[in-house]
């Protein structure tokens, strides 16, 4: 059950009101990373989980991130407030002064609806808890983003909060998934095939303008791996292994034409074709 408090998680004050910051603070109102996503992420993860230790979790935080949503958007607000009455303000978001009033509603900073395509809900304990860290570490770099753009002191105060909290929650969602014992790479039942999991496809050649070039990192130059260069103009010894059988690519030569243009299609004269139809539907009527 939720239950209001008439007090914010943390009291906002700010000195001047600045509409166009307001209006990027509601990235974290209605945006992709924002509070509300937080909230109904963990919320309905919580709703799905059958362990009632994580479950306890996942309500704890949802909940938690509603209380941000709370102050986000009541920051925001009093940024946003001189578009109700001020010309000037105004145009820092007609959308929020013509249509909102001057009030903060569920879209991001460029005006964009807030969609549940934001939510990562798998149903599997270890794979959401992997978007939870992940989701919480962009919350805590959008925070910092609008901190650096901030000269407000009172502003700055409760995103500092609401910052700092994001790293707490990676840190409960990180040591949850920890305390689940599962190796890094163990997802789900079915295991992976043997010798194509280890196989890294380097499917880049040759040197860009700038001199870009294959290099060599942990990720394609370790004993684990077996590093296999462009595989798309390769013979594989062995296609029952499932990769590709490929020959090498016979391209076209670019520098001369390989047929005659073709010719522009006649387009009908849409004024013409417009009246035509106009014409025969009220005929038709009058039948
Ligand atoms: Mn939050
Ligand atoms: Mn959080």
């Amino acid at each position: 059950m939720y239950h209001h408090v008439k007090k914010l998680m943390y009291t906002v004050t700010i000195g001047e009101a600045d509409p166009r910051f307001g209006k990027m603070l509601l990235e974290q109102f209605g945006g992709a990373n924002g509070e509300l996503a937080a909230a109904m992420q963990y919320s309905i993860q919580g709703l799905n989980c059958d362990d009632p230790g994580l479950k306890d979790l996942l309500m704890d935080i949802g909940t938690e991130e509603l209380s941000h949503l709370e102050v986000i958007g009541t920051l925001a607000r009093m940024h946003l407030k001189p578009t109700k009455s001020s010309r000037e303000a105004a145009d820092a978001d007609p959308l929020i002064a013509i249509c909102g009033g001057g009030g903060v509603s569920l879209y991001n900073s460029v005006g964009n609806a807030w969609t549940a395509d934001y939510l990562k809900i798998t149903g599997e304990l270890d794979v959401d808890l992997r978007s939870n860290i992940a989701a919480e570490a962009r919350a805590k770099i959008v925070y910092e983003r609008l901190i650096d753009f901030c000269d407000d002191s009172g502003s700055k105060d409760a995103l500092q909060f609401l910052m700092t909290r994001e790293i707490t929650h990676m840190k409960a969602f990180m040591t949850a998934l920890a305390a689940m014992e599962k190796p890094p790479l163990t997802i789900g039942l079915i295991k992976p095939s043997p010798k194509i999991v280890d196989q890294y496809f380097n499917t880049s050649t040759g040197m860009g303008d700038q001199g870009e070039q294959d290099l060599l990192a942990p990720w394609n130059d370790d004993s684990t791996v077996e590093r296999i260069d462009a595989p798309a103009f390769q013979k594989f010894a062995d296609p029952a292994l499932g990769t590709r059988r490929a020959e090498p690519i016979e391209g076209p030569d670019l520098s001369s034409p390989t047929q005659v243009a073709a010719q522009p299609m006649q387009m009908e004269h849409a004024g013409d074709g417009a009246k035509r139809k106009r014409g025969g539907q009220k005929d038709k009527s009058k039948e």
